[in-house]
């Protein structure tokens, strides 16, 4: 590395999130991104596997993106957005909700993922106060990854994440996720919970836990989560941050479920990846009891970017793209490669699982050390899959992709025979048949 390397550069002066700047490599600088390729300051160019934090959707620096943040930006960049609005924000909540469908019919706007379920949370703490019900108990998934926010981290699962912060968190009661196997347990839990608790919310990722290891679950028993939430008069909240936007098969992930979520929260793929939004839709009779004379039911909340114009006006080009026939098709046939690649594979002896959900696929490595994000039994492999051209980042033991859905059949390929080629990386170096250094490189 050269010492004004961009790299040597970063090192001196930016913190990286999730990272343990004394065990990782210096950051990798990357000065353009086309299509689905990073390319970085030496020309290294690699398939971003992961569409940089499950952000990007259809590739880098997509033009008609990038033309409508310019057009957008030409003519109003930002406004502050109590007592003012503007077209895009307008817009855009129109397509969105249009997009969404039923119960919602309000769209509440913020600037990431964190902020939207932070917004979720007060809205439906603030609805029973606002109708003087004492309701305080939130019902969350074991596993759960909501954000990094206090509000967020609480109705996150307890982990290594949260360590730290664990005095400051409210309490949650958490419920298993129900996997195979396990939504009896699950759905009992819920019930017993509903009768004897008073309960304001129950927050979920709808069919996939995401940062949690990519674990699904049926929408048939999330349905039925929700029916009993619905008999108990319990808001339920859809964290749809990661899932949203053909992620899991269809527009949304709540478009599975025949009981729809009262509160949906969007943001990551909102924009395509281009800009920071975060949204949070809520269903009418949550907006109308907000409504009063009296302004003590407020909804006090409001960030400086609410609403950004640049931010709505990309996020609008975004969806645009989906009307392409022809585009969600090629989703659709990415969705199947998806599913094959999965099949495949979890024949392999080396993988504990493998999982398809839509354009995600996630495998669950085998490794003597318990599944989990603290498996270094990996910490190899994003170097490995790095030499061949593709970045990944492993959630301890399980290697997972959700490419940009532009990416073409052979370049997910090109993916697929990587994940093959680790597996089989695996059983060599059980054998003691390679000499690829390790690293702590999976955080
Ligand atoms: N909810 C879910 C389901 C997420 O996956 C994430 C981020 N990984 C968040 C919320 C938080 O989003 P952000 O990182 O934009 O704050």
């Amino acid at each position: 590395m050269q010492s004004d390397s961009l790299s040597s550069r970063d090192k001196k002066v930016i913190w990286h999130p999730y990272t343990q700047a004394q065990l990782a490599s210096d950051a990798i600088a990357i000065v353009k991104g086309e299509g689905v390729y990073l390319i970085d300051e030496n020309g290294n160019k690699y398939i971003d596997a992961v569409g940089s934090w499950w952000v990007n959707s259809h590739g880098h620096s997509h033009p008609m993106l990038a033309e409508a943040i310019y057009e957008q930006a030409k003519k109003l960049e930002h406004v502050i957005f109590a007592g003012f609005t503007h077209e895009a924000a307008v817009d855009l909540a129109e397509a969105l909700l249009a997009f969404a469908g039923a119960p919602f019919s309000k769209v509440f706007y913020s600037d990431n993922g964190s902020t939207a379920v932070e917004v979720a949370i007060k809205m439906a703490l603030q609805y029973f106060d606002n109708k003087q019900e004492k309701r305080s108990k939130i019902i969350a998934y074991k596993n759960a990854y909501h954000g990094d926010t206090f509000g967020a981290m609480s109705v996150s699962a307890r982990s290594i994440f949260t360590a730290a912060f664990e005095q400051q968190l409210f309490e949650v009661i958490f419920i298993d996720t129900p996997t195979p196997g396990n939504e009896a347990k699950s759905i009992e839990q819920l019930k017993e919970i509903l009768q004897n608790e008073e309960t304001a919310a129950f927050i979920f990722e709808p069919l996939i836990q995401g940062a949690g290891g990519m674990i699904t679950y049926s929408a048939q028993v999330l349905n039925e989560q929700i029916a009993l939430c619905k008999d108990y008069q319990v808001l339920t909240i859809a964290d749809e941050v990661f899932t949203g936007f053909y992620r899991t098969g269809t527009a949304f992930a709540s478009h599975q479920l025949q009981n729809k979520p009262d509160i949906l929260c969007l943001s990551k793929a909102l924009t395509g990846g281009m800009m920071a939004l975060g949204v949070t839709m809520a269903a009418e009779f949550i907006y109308e009891a907000f409504l009063s004379q009296d302004r003590s039911k407020t909804f006090f909340h409001g960030h400086s970017f609410t609403g950004n114009p640049l931010a709505c006006s990309v996020a609008l080009a975004s969806l645009n793209l989906f009307k392409n026939e022809n585009y969600l098709l090629h989703i659709k046939s990415l969705y199947e490669m998806q599913k094959t690649f999965v099949e495949q594979i979890q024949k392999h002896p080396n993988v504990k699982d493998a999982r398809s959900c839509g354009i995600i696929a996630a495998v669950e490595f085998e490794t003597n050390e318990a599944s989990g994000y603290l498996n270094a039994a990996l910490g190899d492999a994003f170097h490995f899959f790095l030499e061949k051209g593709i970045l990944i980042r492993p959630l301890g033991n399980v290697i997972y992709t959700v490419p940009p859905y532009t990416i073409n059949k052979s370049e997910l390929s090109l993916v697929h025979r990587s994940f093959e080629a680790f597996a089989d990386y695996l059983t060599e170096k059980k054998h003691g048949k390679t000499d690829l250094k390790t690293s702590e490189n999976f955080d």
